[in-house]
């Protein structure tokens, strides 16, 4: 047949669409004229949009600009072999292994909607998950699994961590994500899990020189049991969670305390036991001496008696009484050595149970009042002292903010004088016990005077540290205690300093409790910055 001509074509085009009803559209005029001519649809070449890819890929590294420029070029070509290949190269991707676009493919013909599954992206950072996306979700299922599976062994006390972890494990699920916001959340995930890591070696390092310190203490234990009720409690407050280093290194410093001084006393105790023992001794083998002796001497006096009944003459008497003289003599002197060397005994086991009362006395000062206050369980002085230089060395080792805080109780001495001294304790007690709840477990409490104390807060700033001040004295108005069945409610006034560059802790204290007193003389119950 021969060839229609362009004219021809278009006419017979119009015929049929208006044989078959189809509306004149652009697209389907195109569509019965390429069936009229027998001539195959050309689309046209999207160079515009192609350009916007192209301006929109990332040159970040020398190959990624080659491919960009090949690119480029191949879009001014009108060439999509060139376009093909440039873009796989850019992506990572050998032209041989992918897929072959089936012919006259390169524009869909008839509109169609954009597909529904999860689009790919072509231009990933991570190519892995463009290159096999089957595998991708497979490897990022058992990623998440490994994640689950490891997280019982960072411990649960650092929250945000378990927060990241629970995202990034719910993100690896879901098949929306996309590669380069999962290798976003594994790089910010890896490098919280190194520092709790960190942590979790550290604490168990400590936990297991406490546990031998414990051993070695067990092993030393003397008779008394208030030494052991001691260690125990000592222990228990250590294992209630968070457990956090501060609090195992504060209970390993008072142990090391309370084993040498226990140490100690055992050691003596068991030289003073010896030398008991070897008095005792000494004393029943004096007694039985004693008793053979009496026993000889009554012997003698019975033979005298005899012989003085049997005498005829006193000549006969004369020598019977000078051995009973003599005999008596002996036994009065075995008397008088024996009483002497039992008073001497006497005397040096009353100076040894006193040696030993002294020891157990010191024992007991020293165990419970080695860094902590008795009363509410605070850190005492020379614990506070150990405390700031330990805080002031981390202030000057990471260049950190630390705030230190101190608060005096507001009319304590109305609070004792009207509800009595006991009742004063106890509003001691209470205040320690809320302020332990309300601060940070990094925080450290301690008694600094009668109803004053001072709290360190790591890693805060001035105005974080008043912030914290007066969440402690909303929650102190918040909580009553009962003095029989009257409830006590008690307020504060602080001073909050922030640790200045070259300033020592006490010096920081001093700058806190000047503000605390003009916080007094402002009215008191409130909070000021120094
Ligand atoms: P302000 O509001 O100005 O601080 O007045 P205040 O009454 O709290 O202060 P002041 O320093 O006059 O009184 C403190 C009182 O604290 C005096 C002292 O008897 C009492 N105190 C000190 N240590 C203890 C303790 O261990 N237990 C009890 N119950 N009272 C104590
Ligand atoms: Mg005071
Ligand atoms: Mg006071």
């Amino acid at each position: 047949m021969a060839e229609k001509t362009a004219f021809e074509i278009a006419r017979e085009t119009l015929k049929q669409l208006t044989l078959r009803k189809l509306p004149p559209t652009p697209l389907n005029y195109q569509r019965i004229y390429s069936e009229v001519g027998e001539i195959p649809i050309e689309p046209p070449f999207p160079s515009e949009r192609l350009q916007e890819i192209s301006a929109a890929l990332p040159t970040k590294t020398p190959g990624q600009q080659k491919q960009k420029g090949l690119l480029e070029s191949a879009i001014n070509q009108r060439n999509w072999d060139g376009v093909k290949t440039a873009l796989m190269a850019y992506g990572g991707f050998s032209p041989a292994a992918a897929p072959e676009r089936p012919a006259g493919a390169g524009i869909p013909l008839v509109d169609t909607p954009v597909s529904a599954t999860r689009p790919m992206p072509l231009f990933d950072e991570a190519p892995v998950k463009t290159n096999a996306p089957a595998l991708t979700v497979d490897f990022f299922g058992q990623l998440a699994r490994l994640i689950e599976y490891a997280s019982p062994a960072f411990g649960n006390d650092d929250a945000h961590f378990l927060e990241q972890s629970l995202a990034l494990v719910k993100s690896l699920r879901d098949p929306a994500t996309d590669a380069v916001t999962a290798k976003k959340m594994i790089a910010q995930y890896s490098q919280r899990l190194s520092f709790v890591a960190e942590d979790q070696a550290e604490i168990k390092l400590v936990l297991l020189k406490l546990l031998h310190l414990i051993i070695e203490n067990i092993s030393h234990l003397s008779v008394d049991d208030s030494w052991l009720k001691g260690q125990v409690d000592a222990l228990m407050e250590v294992c209630v969670p968070p457990l956090t280093l501060r609090r195992l290194d504060d209970v390993e410093q008072r142990l090391k305390d309370v084993i040498f001084k226990q140490t100690e006393a055992k050691a003596r105790t068991v030289q003073a036991q010896q030398e008991m023992r070897q008095m005792l001794a000494t004393f029943i083998e004096r007694l039985a001496t004693m008793s053979a002796s009496t026993g000889e001497f009554h012997a003698q006096l019975e033979a005298s008696a005899k012989l003085i009944e049997q005498a005829k003459s006193i000549e006969e008497i004369a020598p019977v009484l000078k051995d009973v003289v003599g005999a008596t003599r002996s036994m009065a002197k075995d008397s008088m050595s024996a009483r002497d060397e039992l008073q001497t005994m006497k005397k040096r086991a009353e100076s040894t149970e006193a040696e030993i009362a002294k020891l157990h006395q010191e024992l007991d000062r020293v165990s419970a009042q080695a860094r902590h206050d008795p009363l509410t369980g605070a850190l005492n002085r020379q614990g506070l002292d150990e405390a700031v230089n330990r805080e002031v060395a981390k202030v000057k080792r990471q260049d950190t903010p630390l705030s230190v805080a101190l608060l005096d109780i507001d009319n304590f001495k109305k609070l004792n004088d009207s509800l009595g001294h006991a009742t004063g304790d106890v509003a001691l007690t209470h205040l320690a016990t809320v302020t332990r709840e309300v601060m940070r477990p990094q925080d450290t409490l301690a008694r600094y005077g009668g109803e004053e104390f001072v709290i360190l807060m790591p890693d805060t700033a001035l105005e974080n540290g008043v912030e914290a001040m007066v969440r402690l004295q909303r929650e102190l108005t918040k909580r009553f205690f009962l003095a029989g069945t009257e409830k006590v409610l008690i307020t504060f006034s602080a001073g909050v300093a922030q640790l200045a560059p070259g300033e020592t802790g006490p010096e920081a204290i001093k700058r806190a409790d000047q503000a605390m007193y003009l916080a007094k003389r402002a009215g008191k119950n409130r909070v000021l910055a120094a």
